[in-house]
């Protein structure tokens, strides 16, 4: 069966999948955003495991349990900071998708929602990394073949209107970013 990849509108705390994604910072201890939004939901437990992994680099990802969230598993991927587009911004946005996606296929892991890494505090245009984000996700499912599901969880209407618009497209329709 192929993955089915689709978008929704919603709070990626409440979301039923068997993992969730982070925005985290390097530090992995906590931050604001849906980094503070998935501690809070998550409970001290979680922090408290983060505090054992000694950080993450950027593009990289590390994986802990979810604990009071309805997700088993939360993997924690550091993107980048947009520093305008010529600082291998879009190598390292497609790394954290790649990463978090070899994480979960290693953990057995069969759905999984992402956020929209790096387009909030970390202030990379939206469209921009949508694009990253789908076709990264797109091309490492041709390789990782054993989920059911990749939900991209947009927070506000018109982030899901973008990510709606480029789901539409036929794969080789959009510009590879990574
Ligand atoms: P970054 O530092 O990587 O930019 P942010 O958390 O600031 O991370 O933003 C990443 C994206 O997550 C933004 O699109 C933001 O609107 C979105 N976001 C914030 N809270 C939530 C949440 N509870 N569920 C889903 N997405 C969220």
């Amino acid at each position: 069966m192929p993955t089915t990849v689709r978008a929704l509108q919603g709070d990626i705390t409440q979301l039923p999948v068997q993992a969730i994604v982070n925005a985290a910072n390097a530090s992995l201890l906590g931050g604001g955003g849906v980094d503070g939004a998935i501690h809070r939901a998550a409970g001290p437990q979680l922090l408290e495991e983060c505090r054992c992994l000694g950080g993450c680099t950027t593009g990289d990802a590390k994986l802990t349990q979810g604990y009071r969230l309805p997700a088993e598993y939360v993997i924690h991927t550091v993107g980048p900071v947009w520093h305008g587009g010529d600082r291998g911004e879009p190598a390292l946005l497609a790394s954290c998708y790649r990463r978090s996606l070899e994480l979960a296929a290693a953990q057995g892991i069969r759905s999984l929602a992402f956020p929209s890494i790096s387009t909030g505090i970390y202030g990379y245009p939206l469209a921009l990394a949508a694009q990253v984000a789908v076709s990264t996700v797109r091309a490492a499912l041709e390789e990782l073949a054993d989920f059911d599901e990749v939900i991209f969880c947009c927070f506000s209407a018109r982030d899901l209107q973008v990510y709606q618009r480029l789901l539409a497209a036929p794969p080789g329709a959009q510009p590879s970013s990574a």
